[in-house]
């Protein structure tokens, strides 16, 4: 949970304002240091499409996941309709799996992102019960009250975090990894001039004008999660074209899901994208000889917000051609 104050971090500068405004804390209780606060303005409004690189994927006919067949299949967004995802990949889940991705996704887009699908006016599937109105906090020197104002004029708080490189990439030991503190996060809000007017409307004596936000690192992992693992079956196809799949037992509950070995980020990526939505199939070998798979996924990047790695498959190694060559030679 995130609460802050939208006059005060904008105001001053974000990383000392930030102890006193935002209230993040990891296991230790430490908080964090590091906060990138960015602006939503109204230029940002809009339908979210993804009209680059449209492609129409041909229908899997197997569950992605548990790989089921013979069983009613579900379509899966490759990224979620509710953040402008318009590319489908057709007969691809089956229903238990659909359900469980399905909840992942809903509290990701409902209680991390909703108040800004909100603002961006993204779409959704239920219109109707798109909240008309949303709490705020006003404080003043007596305390503080809680006030509903508008949806849209609503001064709220996302928390996008910026995870490490995900840990199987830098060969750490999935069982230490959750330990490791996360190293920044990133905001959006309204400008402090509007949360100053939205505040002096309701009280002009108040003090500060406080949002929450909510963020769940494992929730949003698995989300990130089943977006590179759908859409690298569908650029790649069913087994991944010589990838051993590294997502779909984790994230369907048959082997444990160790948050920032698979998905992880760009730690200090503040650069704006022009485009809202990115996803990009790549390889990366390391030193040690292993090779991966590895999706770039950045959701808003036209508000700066972080880049993520989903590494979704590893090379599987055959033995290798040139060393049994060499032995039968030196058989001849
Ligand atoms: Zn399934």
């Amino acid at each position: 949970m995130v609460r802050r104050c939208h006059v005060c971090t904008e105001r001053g500068n974000p990383q000392t304002s930030a102890p006193l405004s935002a209230r993040v804390l990891d296991r230790s209780g430490a908080l964090f240091l590091r906060i990138i606060p960015c602006v939503v303005t109204d230029d940002f409004v809009g339908h979210n499409k993804m009209t680059e690189n449209i492609k129409k994927y041909a229908p899997v006919q197997q569950c992605i996941y548990c790989g089921a067949t013979g069983v009613e299949l579900t379509d899966e967004h490759i990224i979620p309709f509710a953040l402008g995802g318009d590319v489908v990949l057709p007969k691809s889940s089956c229903k238990n799996c659909a359900k469980i991705t399905g909840e992942i996704e809903r509290q990701c887009l409902r209680k991390i992102l909703g108040p800004l699908r909100i603002k961006l006016d993204y779409p959704t599937r239920r219109p109707k019960r798109r909240p008309e109105k949303l709490p705020i906090n006003i404080q003043k020197e007596s305390g503080i009250s809680s006030h509903e104002v508008p949806a849209k004029k609503r001064p709220h708080v996302t928390c996008l975090f910026a995870f490490n490189y995900p840990g199987i990439l830098r060969d750490v030991d999935p069982e230490i990894l959750e330990l490791e503190p996360v190293p920044a996060m990133w905001f959006n809000t309204v400008k402090s001039d509007q949360a100053r007017a939205v505040a002096h409307s309701i009280d002009p004596s108040y003090k500060h004008i406080e949002s929450e936000g909510w963020f769940n690192p494992v929730l949003f992992g698995k989300m990130l999660g089943k977006i590179g693992h759908a859409f690298a079956v569908a650029e790649l196809g069913l087994g991944l074209q010589g990838f051993r799949a590294l997502i779909p037992d984790a994230l369907i509950g048959k082997a444990p899901w160790h948050n920032g070995y698979l998905v992880g980020g760009e730690p200090d990526q503040i650069v704006d994208s022009k485009k809202r939505l990115e996803v990009r199939f790549g390889r990366k070998k390391l030193f040690s000889g292993r090779e991966f798979g590895v999706v770039r996924i950045r959701l808003f990047g036209h508000l700066g917000a972080p880049v993520y790695y989903v590494v979704v498959g590893e090379v599987i190694k055959k033995p290798g051609r040139s060393l049994l060559g060499r032995i039968f030679r030196g058989f001849k």
